[in-house]
């Protein structure tokens, strides 16, 4: 490999780029993605990657892996928050050192990171940190936003996570510009207000999956039993339920949905990824005799082939945390979204959709199964469902028409 790699690295005339992803999965993916879109218009690509978490080369015989030591223990990887690792990787001051010209990625939506840049702001009228007495208080000035939609994280230092906010933002400002995972039509005012802002060009190039897909980033195994169990599923049925890589609930939170799944019905596909559910490995907690009373109309995996999955026309609804990439990928399939945002700009994507494109609604102010089972109605069976059908269905048309208008590649 490492030949086939240097022969290929002489005979391309691009230039070579450095990519160094957070190492999670919801960055790996549209790093890498943006890696094989950069590398189809003949750039040369490197990614630097910590051991931790690291994708898998082989996948990747094109480009040029580099693994630096994270210095952290196996236990310190797992238990460690954001903050240590986005400290550990602080490629503005490197990109300086060496005197190379620096683009950021940024991995989450524009509307979300118009928030970001307003935390300063936000503290000074008071509405960070967050008082419990004023969730539901909509921020006059980001409509339509609630206090509680705020993407803060829950730390027990919140000078760090604004600190590092700031960092992320100054970041961006100081680049010589910032490519986005999403496209005009979809966060038009917020990139325009961004634009205002920086005076760095800003690059929304996505949706980066439906160039080339994600399965080959996966840090899971993808179960592709998934597919044989939705193609014997009726069209638009399923219920697509993940939290993605990192949102963990309660048990109890765990026995609802279970128990909301189970009456709604509905067929469903869940994925409970291994320590989804605080203190449990795996499935523990579901009650004896649960799997067996489900048997043929839920089908619960580990990890999905999730782009596949949302493709599938059996699903007709993805129950979501909505992490940026599950967001973007959902509407790029024109699938329905039951939000339950979990932290950080999770809760802003969440209102987005409910709110303001309208493609979607929010499970929110707790969770029990009647609330689950109604939701879950108002989405699959009722008209409201059938409105935000359609709306989704005009979004999907409008991420199409600009991938296949290629306008990226001009
Ligand atoms: N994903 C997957 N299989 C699953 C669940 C998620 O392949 O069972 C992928 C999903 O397609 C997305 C990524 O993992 O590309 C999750 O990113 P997201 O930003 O939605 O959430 P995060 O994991 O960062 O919270």
């Amino acid at each position: 490999m490492e030949n086939q790699t240097n022969t290929e690295m002489h005979q391309r005339k691009g230039r070579r780029l450095v990519l160094f992803p957070l190492p999670f999965q919801g960055h790996i993916n549209p790093m890498l993605q943006l890696g094989n879109i950069l590398h189809s218009q003949g750039f040369s690509i490197t990614i630097i990657h910590t051991n931790f978490n690291s994708p898998n080369p082989s996948n990747y015989p094109h480009f040029t892996f580099h693994f630096i030591p994270e210095n952290l223990s196996e236990s310190e990887a797992s238990t460690t928050d954001l903050a240590v690792l986005v400290q550990l990787l602080n490629t503005k001051s490197v990109a300086e050192n060496l005197k190379l010209p620096m683009m950021v990625l940024r991995t989450s939506g524009a509307s979300s990171f118009v928030v970001f840049t307003a935390f300063p702001f936000l503290r000074e009228r008071g509405y960070l940190p967050i008082q419990d007495s004023k969730l539901e208080e909509p921020v006059v000035e980001l409509p339509p936003l609630k206090v509680k939609d705020l993407p803060t994280i829950n730390s027990r230092s919140p000078e760090t996570i604004y600190e590092l906010i700031n960092g992320m933002v100054d970041g961006a400002k100081a680049s010589s510009g910032v490519i986005w995972n999403t496209f005009e039509d979809l966060e038009q005012s917020a990139l325009a207000n961004l634009g205002q802002q920086f005076s760095v060009p800003m690059f929304p190039i996505g949706p980066f999956h439906k160039c080339f897909p994600a399965s080959s980033s996966s840090l899971l195994t993808q179960d592709q039993s998934c597919i044989s169990w939705l193609q014997k599923q009726s069209p638009k049925s399923v219920i697509y339920v993940s939290f993605g890589s990192l949102a963990a609930i309660k048990e109890n939170e765990f026995l609802e949905i279970a128990w909301g799944l189970a009456n709604s019905k509905q067929p469903f596909l869940w994925v409970v990824r291994p320590g989804l559910t605080n203190g449990s490995e795996w499935l523990e907690p579901l009650p004896s005799g649960f799997l067996e009373m489900i048997d043929g109309r839920g089908h619960i995996v580990k990890w999905a082939p999730q782009q596949e999955v949302l493709a599938h026309p059996a699903v007709g609804a993805f129950w979501t945390h909505n992490g940026w990439n599950s967001t973007l990928e959902s509407i790029c399939e024109g699938v329905p979204m039951i939000c339950m945002p979990c932290f950080t700009d999770q809760r802003v994507n969440a209102r987005y959709v409910s709110d303001v494109w309208k493609v979607g609604v929010q499970l929110e102010n707790g969770l029990d199964r009647e609330k689950i089972e109604r939701t879950i109605r108002r989405l699959m069976v009722d008209k409201e469902g059938e409105e935000i059908r359609g709306r989704i269905f005009v979004l999907k048309g409008e991420g199409k028409y600009l991938l296949e208008a290629g306008w990226f590649f001009k």
